[in-house]
């Protein structure tokens, strides 16, 4: 039998993302050839803030191009202490998911075994949510200026765009995801209380997707009380749709609840498959631990687990995940992250060896 051969581009970036991209590959090559059935042909990156750094871009000008070669991306991260935030975001991660066209970016969030949650105090520490961010437009849309620098009249403005065509097929993905889930729950939030035209037209278009789906049960939450339920009331959750920003910063809260950043995945789709998707640990760089050999690559490899579902593999994701809980259930393979003493080399090659049966 030929095996399947995917084109897999990994672009490990800046700091930790570059450990945790070479364990991730490592990890995938055991996988594949433990499977028998595919196989993957990877082509590395350099594009990162040191590229950046040393000739002015952080990727060439047809990089988003170049990248729709391939059948999936493994991103790290991308970032440097000393270069601002905004550039590293634009110059790379949304460069590539703009003209890809990955619009919904999907962020799971479980307590994986042997993982305390800090709302064990609550529920028991009891999570199962999928977080999904609108990813191309909303208040990353780009639109807005300076201008009179320097003046008293200096103004700055950051305008949110929201279209219909945008909010009808995220609205469509979440429905559709949460349907596909066994609590059918959806959980669409806003802020359209204070912001009048795009939350409210969002609230509005919610409302008509929902017709779709007569079997699934969905409401509606301002973001802020929402921080509130997720840490209130967790077990009320099920899928959740918010706006970029929105889900940016929910998410970062849902991951610090299911333990650590350093756990937490996410893939920017195009669900339709046009072009490649894109899967990447929520984390940044953590330059604080860079080069220390301790970074968390539970997050990478989950991401690598939803890489797999995306692309079809479906049984070799969920050995992969079965490998990967196996691991979090033993506490002496904990990052520090996870309060443990346990190093990325530690963790890699304890998920390697339950990928071939070991343990
Ligand atoms: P960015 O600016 O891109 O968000 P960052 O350097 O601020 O990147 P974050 O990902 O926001 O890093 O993480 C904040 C802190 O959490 C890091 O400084 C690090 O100490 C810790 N951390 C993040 N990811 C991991 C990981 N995979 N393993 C262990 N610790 C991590
Ligand atoms: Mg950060």
């Amino acid at each position: 039998m030929t095996r399947k051969e995917y084109k897999l581009a990994a672009i490990g970036g800046d700091g930790i993302g570059v450990e945790v991209v070479d364990a991730c590959l490592e990890v995938l090559t055991t996988l594949a050839d433990r499977d028998g059935s595919f196989t993957f042909g990877v082509t590395k990156f350099d594009w990162s803030t040191d590229r950046y750094k040393r000739t002015g871009a952080f990727m060439p000008a047809d990089g988003a191009d170049q990248l729709r070669a391939f059948d999936a991306i493994l991103f790290g991260a991308v970032g440097a202490p000393d270069v601002p935030d905004h550039l590293t975001l634009w110059g790379l991660r949304l460069a590539i998911c703009q003209p890809l066209d990955q619009y919904a970016n999907v962020r799971p969030t479980r307590v994986l075994p042997g993982i305390q949650s800090p709302l064990r105090h609550v529920n028991g520490g009891e999570i199962d949510w999928v977080i999904v961010r609108e990813n191309s437009e909303g208040e990353y849309a780009g639109q807005g200026g300076r201008s009179h620098p320097g003046l008293p009249l200096e103004v700055a403005t950051d305008v949110s765009i929201f279209t219909r065509a945008g909010i009808e097929r995220i609205m469509r993905f979440a429905f559709n995801l949460a349907q596909s889930r066994p609590r059918k729950l959806l959980t669409v939030v806003t802020k359209s209380n204070a912001q009048r035209h795009g939350m409210v037209l969002w609230d509005q278009i919610a409302a008509e997707v929902a017709r779709e789906f007569p079997d699934v049960t969905w409401d509606k939450m301002l973001v802020d009380a929402m921080t509130v339920r997720m840490t209130m009331r967790p077990d009320s959750l099920d899928t959740i749709v918010a706006t970029n920003l929105h889900a940016d910063i929910l998410s970062d809260l849902a991951a610090a609840l299911s333990g650590s950043i350093g756990v937490a995945p996410t893939a920017n789709l195009n669900p339709e498959r046009d072009t490649p998707s894109m899967f990447e640990p929520i984390h940044g760089s953590a330059f604080d631990i860079t080069g220390k050999g301790v970074a968390n690559p539970v997050a990478t490899f989950w991401t690598a687990a939803m890489m797999l579902d995306h692309l079809g593999e479906r049984p070799a994701a969920d050995r992969l995940m079965r490998a990967v809980e196996s691991v979090t259930s033993n506490p002496d393979l904990h990052t520090p992250d996870l309060g443990g003493n346990a190093t990325t080399r530690m963790v890699t090659d304890a998920v390697i060896e339950a990928l071939r049966g070991r343990n």
